[in-house]
């Protein structure tokens, strides 16, 4: 079975999924997409309504300033891989611990067939989820971390960046995705 397939059968499975009470409130689950292929996988936290509408990751402002972040390292969206550690947006725009308990194994199910050489995680929730850690994210942004092997790189969620868009955390950010780049290209 190809990587496509073995991911197409996992979205099969989330849009029937109604594990927790997200399932009530979503028009279209949003899976994740990109290339099955991709060295890199970018996770955030949960779609917001437009991606909800859509049914794609980042397709609204957050993705427009993430389609610019990768562009910065001469990267295409299609290129890599993006996803969120809940598949469905809950209408509080937060996530609840049962709703990422319910959902965080189709994320890492994603991961195990694409295997990416390196992930960079979008925020604090998305580090500290995935990760399975609690530490601040001002103090894991920018340090190399690790799941199951692969290399792991915390960085501002645009949603933050886009709130907070000073010099310091644009520099900041583009420093991250130069260290995302060289590790790309380090282990090829
Ligand atoms: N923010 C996220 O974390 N994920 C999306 O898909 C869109 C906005």
């Amino acid at each position: 079975m190809s990587k496509q397939e073995e991911l197409d059968n996992i979205a099969c499975t989330v849009r029937w999924c109604s594990n927790c009470e997200l399932y009530f409130g979503r028009k279209n689950i949003v899976f994740g997409e990109g290339d099955p292929d991709a060295k890199l996988m970018l996770i955030g936290e949960f779609p917001e309504e437009r991606e909800d509408v859509i049914g794609k990751p980042f397709v609204g402002r957050p993705g427009k300033l993430l389609e610019k972040m990768l562009a910065y390292i001469s990267l295409d969206r299609s290129k890599v891989y993006l996803s969120n550690i809940v598949k469905c947006h809950p209408k509080n725009n937060r996530t609840e611990d049962q709703e990422v308990q319910c959902c965080i194994n189709y994320l890492k199910k994603q991961i195990d067939i694409i295997q990416p050489k390196v992930i960079v995680t979008l925020g604090a929730t998305a580090t500290q989820r995935l990760l399975d850690i609690k530490e601040n994210i001002s103090k894991l942004k920018g340090t190399w971390q690790e799941f199951k092997g692969i290399k792991v790189l915390p960085t501002f969620h645009p949603s933050y960046l886009l709130k907070n868009f000073t010099d310091e955390n644009r520099e900041s950010v583009k420093r991250d995705f130069d260290k995302a780049k060289a590790m790309l290209t380090d282990i090829k």
